[in-house]
Parts: structure tokens; C-alpha cells; sequence
């Protein structure tokens, strides 16, 4: 292979690097040569327009042309500094450049020797000083007169250092830089070479071609990443045998006997589903769907599947009000398949607990819901084939691993109602292949939103009397306060007070919060569900998969707390039934943009699309579930605030990934070589 690979070159062959050199460079993650011009300046300075001494104004920095003029002062101070001061001047006036205890920098210049300089200016007593100085010969054409990239420090390196060694390293190797893209992409992107991108983005001749350079680097970035989580996922899965599950009648018969036809997008779901349980490698397929848009439905069709064809089935749910709730409907829908299922939760009684565990262990138990409660070592499965973990957000990766870790190689589904776009969901679950509900049933209204102000508090509790007088129910979501769950709690306990002393004393009114045992909240929530509480005062440990259609009210207090996918979420408790519905956010914050924020809620409702706009938004990756998912960490490239570039390097990776999934095809070898390489050091 002609490719010159500059991975294999040792930082030690670069000129200037010695053994203590590498040895510090090491500590730095460098150890060769790709890994040192891939060691991207953290900003840079514009030396390039030079100023003269009169034009000087404190604090500045400044580029100056100058001569040296008169005596080299060395002083030392009362305190034993060492100050050397060297005086300077040009057409327009005197300065002085001036160092701390290095008085041998005095040996650079000799009596009217002309330098150009850059460093900061202090004025004192009408006497104009220069600090921090950089200084080079007016020959001279390295430090001064152009942009100088600026490198974060440590190990005890200078800036000027690890440029000069970037420098050689970019005159020996720069011109044998190949490139990695393939040739489509450079042309349709317009892209400047691999070699030309690293030299700008060190040394950038120009504003233009630094920003092409930024770019082009950026987006290889991103691409070269998300071409190689799709290349290694297809080696891993072709390599893992898996369950195959058996083709069934039943599904079809069951399907049609359900009180509602399948919408368009769980259908296309549940085949995908199917197909990945028929075939021979392991399913591990995450079902991404708003909140009511019937994830629930398929799941239990891959249980049905899973049961009939002999194994068990798990699925795990991260409140006991939840699971108890699926246990509910998994129970009466697969009534009639002749499966046994079983809840296991927390507040079971100890013989009660014994009774199931048995049962699940001789294979008595065909389908098990439960709690975190699952993931005990007491349990363990006579021939567990299929795993679910239901609003997955919620659980850490240990836990899921070890309630997997009960089955040999069993099927895995995750679902999540956490609507991450599909761009950054291809990234964060980069192990799962992703399903996405994008379609709700027909029917669903619309839950109208209204954003408003602290000063119309009173007109929203007496509207939310009003519903409940026509017979309907309400949630009061009380504001998040991060840190200290227990004032938390307290501001619910506040607020509910004041609620049922006041605008509700004459209706049921209750308060849920996490404090309270599983089995008093499974009491509130009971009693909400049968319609004897009308107002549920609440911390938001209501967020979650709740399911009661008489209530048809949310008020979110302190709304600009929340993330909007937060709030999406809570709004998704509403709009369940034939009743119109409403979610009125309180907002209590006067910045204009918070108020921008919480209006997107009002114009839609569609969840991926608030999460979307929440993302361009904000910028950052707060959006609920991304950050505790935790990204990649990137050298140049930052998803969030270049999440344009993002999205295009994602499209054709996938592009490519789907007519060269092995990258097999000549044109895409080197960008496969790049792969290879830097998965090896950056991603493994
Ligand atoms: P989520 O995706 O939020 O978990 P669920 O599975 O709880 O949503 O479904 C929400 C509600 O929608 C349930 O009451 C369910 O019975 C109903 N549902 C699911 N699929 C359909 C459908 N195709 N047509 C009508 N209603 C449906
Ligand atoms: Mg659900």
C-alpha cells in the first residue's frame, strides 16, 4: 500500500522530539504523528495587523513593529524579583517590553535591532510597558504577523513548543497527508483536501480557508464515527448467535382480535420486530414512540411470540404503578393464549415473593413484570428468551446488563418515550438498531397548551374547578428543584395545602410524591384511576407511562424548570380520552428566551419535534436522557453546536453504510483504513 500511514510514525521521528518530549507528549495522548496534527488548537490569536506605540490603550493586546533603543535595565526588586526591561520605540513614540526573572532574555537583542512583537499593554505613569511578550526578528515570519494557533497547555508545555513541533511535523508529513474521504462526498461538499484541512487548522493563511478547514475536519469527524459504529456493529452481530424464535399463527389471529386496528407505524414495527426475533442473530432493537403512541401493544405481541415459541419473556418498568398497570393489560390481552403471567414488585409480601420466584424458576411463569425488583439474584429464569425494559431512560446500563445477564444470549427490546431526534439517537443507543413509532392513533385530540404568567394562577385554578365540576380530573405538577428532593416534596406538600385550603376544599384532592411507599401511591393512584380523587397534586414522579383518560388537566407550576422534552412528557398524561384536554405551563421566569422556549409546547405536539427544537435552541445536550447517556467525546466536532454538519455527515454515512455495508467497495477503502485506525485509539 503506497498510503504513507502517518499512525505508525513515532512522535520521536518528528524534528524536535526527543525522549522527554514524547515522554510528555505521551501523557498528552500523542504518540504519533497523526495523533499529533490531530491535536487541534483550542482557539487562535490574529497577529496579523500590526499597531503603532501611540495607538496603544491599556489592557490591550497589541502587535507592534519595533526597534530597540538605549540600555538594557536589569533590576531587582526589594522582594527579589528579577525585572528586565527593554526600551523600544517606533515612529510614533516609547515603550517598554518588560519580563519577570528572566533576566538572560536579555541576550536576544542587541542595540537597534528591529523586532516585531505581540503582548499587553499596561500604562503605567504615562509610561507605556508590554507584558507577556512574544518577540521575533522583523526577518522573521513565524510567531508574528500571521494567526498563531493557541494549544490548551499542560505537561508543561509552551505554546510556542507545541508549535514549533506541529510545524515540522506538518514539513515532513503534510504533502503524503491522504485523503479519507471518498471522492463524492469532497466534491458534492465541496471539501478542501485531508492535507490542506490539517495545515489551515494549525496554521490558517486566512479567515476563509480556516473555516473550510474547520469544517471539512468537523464533518469528518462525525462521519468517519458514524460510519464505524454502523461497520462494527455489522461485524459484531454477524458473529453472535442468537435465539430464533418460531414463526406463529397466533400473532395474526391475535392481531386481529385486538378493539383497535394497528396503526400503519406499529405494524411496520411489529415486522420489524419479528423478523429480527425469526432470525438467528440476537434481536437488540430499541422502540423509540411518543407517549401514547402504543408501544405497549407491540411489546406484548414479541411476548406472545416469545411464549409460543417456548420461552419466557420478561419486562421491566421503572415504577411499580407502571408495571403493576402493564401487568393489568398483559394479563387480559393474552388471556386466552393459554400464557401465565406474573408481576413481580417490591411490596409483595415475603411468602408471596417465594411462591412467584418458584414459579418463574420450573418455567410456570410464561411472562414477568416487574419492577427493579426483576433484577435480584433470587430470580432466575428456567429459559428466559426475551427481555424488555419499558421507558428505558430510566434504568442505568448495569441494571439492564444484569437483568439480560438471566438469559443466554436472549432478545432484547427497549422502548422509550424520550423522543431523542433520530440523528442523536443513532448515536447514543449506537448498539440497538431503532425502531420508531411515529404515528399516533387515530382520533387523539390534540391537548391544547398555554403558556402564562404567575399573575393568572388564580384564573387557572378556577378553570381547573370548572373541569372538575363537568365531572373531569386534574394533575398539578408541582416545580422541579434539582439538588434536594426533600424541598421538593416540601413545595408539593406547600402547594397542596394552600390548594385544598382554598380552591378545592370542597373536592378530593390528594398529594403523590416519591417519599410516599409504593403501596400508598399505588392507593392514590388507584383511587385517582376510579375517578374518587379529582385533583392529584404531584412531584413528578407522575411523569411516566400513567394511563387514566377522564383526566384531562395539567398545570405545570414552575414550568421553566422543566426540559421541553420533560414537559412533553407530562403533557402526555393528558389527552388520553374522548375529552378535550389541556396543559397550561405557569411560567415564572421574565427572560424572553425561556418564554420563546415554553412557547414551542403551544405550537406542537409532536414530541420529536420539540426535543428538536429544544436542541437547536439550547445547543447543548441537557435534553432529557442525552446527557446521562453520556457522548462521545470529539476533538473538534461538538454535536450540539454544530449539529448541521452532524446531520449531513450522519446522512452519508448512512448512505454509504446501505450500498457498502462491509466497505468492501475500492472508493471507500481509505475512509475504511481511517476507520480502522482511529476506532483503534479513539474509540475502544
Ligand atoms: P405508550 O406508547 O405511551 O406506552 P400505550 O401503549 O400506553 O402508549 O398506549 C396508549 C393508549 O393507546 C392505550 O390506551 C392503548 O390501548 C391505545 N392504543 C394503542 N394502539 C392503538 C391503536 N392502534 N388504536 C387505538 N388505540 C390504541
Ligand atoms: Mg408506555
Amino acid at each position: 500500500m503506497s498510503r504513507l500511514n502517518i499512525f505508525n510514525k513515532d512522535v520521536k521521528q518528528i524534528k524536535g522530539v526527543g525522549e522527554k518530549r514524547a515522554k510528555k507528549l505521551s501523557k498528552l495522548n500523542i504518540n504519533n504523528a497523526y495523533q499529533l496534527l490531530t491535536y487541534f488548537p483550542k482557539t487562535y490569536e490574529d497577529r496579523r495587523y500590526f499597531k503603532t506605540i501611540s495607538n496603544c490603550q491599556d489592557g490591550q493586546k497589541v502587535t507592534l513593529k519595533v526597534q530597540v533603543c538605549g540600555h538594557i535595565k536589569n533590576i531587582k526588586t526589594k522582594k527579589g524579583y528579577r525585572i528586565t526591561k527593554v526600551p523600544v520605540k517606533d515612529d510614533t513614540g516609547y515603550a517598554f517590553l518588560v519580563w519577570f526573572n528572566q533576566p538572560y532574555i536579555c541576550n536576544n537583542f542587541n542595540k537597534n535591532c528591529n523586532l516585531k512583537i505581540n503582548g499587553k499593554v499596561k500604562i503605567i505613569r504615562n509610561q507605556i510597558q508590554i507584558y507577556n511578550v512574544v518577540f521575533e526578528r522583523e526577518e522573521k515570519n513565524n510567531k508574528i504577523g500571521k494567526i498563531i494557533p493557541i494549544y490548551s497547555l499542560t505537561q508543561n508545555f509552551s505554546n510556542n513548543e507545541i508549535m514549533t513541533i506541529v510545524k515540522n511535523a506538518i514539513q515532513s508529513y503534510g504533502d503524503k497527508i491522504k485523503e479519507t474521504l471518498p471522492i463524492n462526498i469532497l466534491s458534492k461538499y465541496k471539501f478542501i483536501s485531508k492535507g490542506d484541512a490539517i495545515k489551515n487548522i494549525h496554521f490558517p493563511k486566512n479567515k476563509k480557508i480556516f473555516n473550510q478547514a474547520k469544517r471539512r475536519l468537523i464533518f469528518e469527524e462525525f462521519f468517519i464515527f458514524q460510519l464505524g459504529l454502523l461497520y462494527f456493529k455489522n461485524v459484531k452481530n454477524n458473529n453472535k448467535s442468537g435465539i430464533q424464535f418460531k414463526k406463529i399463527d397466533d400473532i395474526k389471529k391475535f392481531i386481529n382480535q385486538l378493539p383497535y386496528k394497528l396503526t400503519s407505524a406499529q405494524n411496520r414495527v411489529c415486522n420489524e420486530i419479528i423478523n429480527d426475533m425469526e432470525s438467528s442473530s440476537p434481536m437488540n432493537r430499541l422502540i423509540q414512540g411518543d407517549v401514547g403512541s402504543g408501544k405497549t401493544i407491540v411489546a406484548i405481541i414479541a411476548m406472545l411470540k416469545s411464549a409460543k415459541s417456548g420461552y419466557q419473556s420478561v419486562m421491566m418498568a421503572p415504577t411499580e404503578i407502571l408495571a403493576r398497570q402493564h401487568y393489568n393489560k398483559i394479563k387480559q390481552f393474552l388471556e386466552g393464549y393459554d400464557i401465565k403471567c406474573g408481576l413481580l414488585v417490591g411490596s409483595l409480601s415475603n411468602k408471596e415473593k417465594k411462591i412467584l420466584l418458584n414459579k418463574i424458576t420450573e418455567g410456570n411463569i410464561n411472562v414477568l413484570i416487574g419492577t427493579h425488583a426483576l433484577i435480584q439474584d433470587t430470580v432466575s429464569f428456567k429459559k428466559l428468551g426475551l427481555v424488555i425494559t419499558d421507558e428505558q431512560h430510566r434504568f442505568g446500563v448495569k441494571q439492564r446488563r444484569k437483568l439480560i445477564s438471566k438469559g443466554v444470549n436472549p432478545d432484547i427490546l427497549v422502548m422509550t418515550a424520550t423522543p431523542i431526534p433520530r440523528t442523536l439517537a443513532l448515536v447514543i443507543y449506537n448498539n440497538l438498531d431503532i425502531s420508531i413509532i411515529d404515528e399516533l392513533p387515530p382520533g387523539r385530540k390534540k391537548v391544547e397548551t398555554y403558556v402564562v404568567n404567575r399573575n393568572y394562577k388564580k384564573r387557572v385554578y378556577n378553570f381547573v374547578k370548572k373541569q372538575i365540576d363537568l365531572g373531569r380530573q386534574a394533575y398539578i405538577v408541582c416545580p422541579l428543584i434539582e439538588e434536594s428532593n426533600s424541598s421538593s416534596i416540601q413545595s408539593a406538600s406547600t402547594l397542596y395545602k394552600m390548594l385544598s385550603d382554598s380552591f378545592f376544599q370542597n373536592n378530593n384532592i390528594s398529594l403523590l410524591h416519591g417519599r410516599l411507599s409504593a403501596k400508598e401511591k399505588d392507593k392514590i393512584m388507584e383511587k385517582f384511576n376510579k375517578g374518587e380523587i379529582s385533583v392529584l397534586v404531584s412531584t413528578t414522579v407522575i411523569e411516566v407511562g400513567i394511563n387514566i383518560p377522564n383526566a384531562n388537566i395539567i398545570v405545570i407550576e414552575n414550568a421553566e424548570r422543566f426540559g421541553l422534552a420533560q414537559l412533553h412528557q407530562l403533557r402526555g398524561r393528558v389527552g388520553r380520552g374522548k375529552h378535550k384536554s389541556y396543559c397550561i405551563l405557569i411560567n415564572e421566569s421574565n427572560n424572553t428566551k425561556t418564554y420563546e422556549r415554553m412557547k414551542v409546547m403551544e405550537k406542537t405536539n409532536d414530541g420529536f419535534k420539540v426535543s428538536e427544537k429544544d436542541l437547536k435552541i439550547r445547543g447543548q445536550g441537557d435534553i432529557l436522557g442525552v446527557r446521562q447517556h453520556g457522548l462521545p467525546q470529539f476533538k473538534i466536532g461538538d454535536i450540539f453546536k454544530h449539529y448541521d454538519i452532524f446531520r449531513y455527515a450522519q446522512k452519508e454515512a448512512l448512505d454509504i453504510y446501505s450500498n457498502d455495508p462491509q466497505l468492501k467497495k475500492v472508493k471507500n477503502n481509505n475512509t475504511k483504513i481511517e476507520i480502522h485506525n482511529i476506532f483503534n485509539i479513539n474509540y475502544r
